[in-house]
């Protein structure tokens, strides 16, 4: 399917500046949209000459239009838990008053769209792996909520849209996704190990380590993601990569491919962090047979070199 303009939103974050390189290589012109809250411009400082593609510094939450778009991308929200925790209020309205803009726009100029919806959704599972029919275990109103259920309101926002208004809308349910750009100081697991085990400080648990999460790369995710948007779709699709891990052993995976001397330290785990976390992919295999190709070691071997080369 060929999107002769496409509207990306958070397209200066760590998924949306990956997500712009796919729509231009794909041909389509990309106009982004953040208001740089935990984006970085130099996540696109590569497109600042390229013609078929245009930043807009910009809230979601106030009124904006730039023009007919074919599709729209809403990935525009604060991701790390200290990044939302900090900016919790910004977080439930770019999930709500945000998400709604966004829609307005796609309705305005039927356009199609996707949300970026997270794994968060599902809270502390009590079912393992997720599934998408699995409604989730969300404390609404602890520390976490700010996010949670700022996604669950706008999952619900997007499907509101889609049976109202008839927009042609997909729902992807993102698990923990990794690679370069990932955000150095934003606070997540695999950016803060790297980081540490560079510089030769001790990594940082929270708790045990024997919590789990399934890591994607990211280039398995842009694809995933693309894939949906072509489909017909409007319920909610899992993308991540089923390999699960602790965190411990994730630490350690990152000491030995970084060959760092650093120590494992361990600090206290934060409310209500998931125990567990581990997509079930059936359904984007059946609907669109996607499934991720880089393991995680792999993955983190074409991670490490981007935090070795940047500048604080
Ligand atoms: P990120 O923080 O790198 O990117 C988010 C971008 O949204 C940033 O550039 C930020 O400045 C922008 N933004 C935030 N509020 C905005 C607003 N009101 N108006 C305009 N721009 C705004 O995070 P990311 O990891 O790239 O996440 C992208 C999306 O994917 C988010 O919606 C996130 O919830 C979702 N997601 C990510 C993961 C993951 O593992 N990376 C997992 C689940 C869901
Ligand atoms: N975590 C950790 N050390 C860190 C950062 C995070 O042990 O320096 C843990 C965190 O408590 C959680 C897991 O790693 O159990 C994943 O955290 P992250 O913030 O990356 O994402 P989450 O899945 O919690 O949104």
């Amino acid at each position: 399917m060929h999107w002769k303009t496409v509207l990306v939103t958070g397209g200066a974050g760590f998924l949306g500046s990956h997500l712009c390189d796919a729509l231009l290589q794909r041909g389509s012109r990309v106009i982004a949209v953040d208001n740089l809250s935990t984006g970085r411009l130099k996540n696109i400082a590569h497109l600042s000459k390229e013609s078929m593609f245009s930043f807009e510094e910009h809230d979601i939450c106030e009124p904006f239009d730039y023009g007919a778009v074919d599709f729209v991308f809403n990935m525009a929200s604060p991701a790390s838990p200290p990044g939302y925790m900090k900016l919790g209020v910004e977080t439930l309205r770019v999930g709500s008053v945000g998400t709604e803009q966004t829609l307005q726009i796609a309705r305005r100029y039927q356009a199609g769209y996707l949300h970026a919806s997270t794994s968060e959704c599902y809270g502390d599972p009590k079912e393992h792996p997720q599934t998408e029919e699995y409604w989730g275990n969300v404390n609404p109103i602890g520390p976490r909520s700010v996010y949670d259920e700022a996604k669950r309101f706008s999952e619900a926002m997007v499907m509101a849209y889609h049976r109202y208004y008839k927009v042609n809308t997909h729902l992807v349910r993102i698990f923990n996704t990794y690679g370069p750009r990932l955000d150095p100081k934003d606070g997540r697991v695999i950016s803060n190990l790297i980081m540490q085990a560079l510089a030769g400080e001790d990594l940082t648990i929270y708790g045990d380590g024997s919590q789990t999460r399934s890591f994607c790369y990211v280039s398995d995710l842009i694809a995933g993601i693309l894939a949906l948007a072509e489909t017909s779709e409007a319920t909610p699709v899992n993308i991540g990569n089923p390999d699960e891990f602790t965190i411990l052993s994730a630490a350690e995976i990152v000491k030995e491919l970084t060959g760092s001397k650093s120590k494992i330290g361990f600090a206290p785990l934060p409310e209500d962090d998931p125990k567990q976390r581990q997509p079930d992919i059936s359904k984007a295999g059946r609907l669109f047979g996607w499934k991720p190709k880089v393991a995680l070691r792999e993955g983190l071997g074409l991670t490490i070199p981007y935090f070795q080369q940047i500048e604080l």
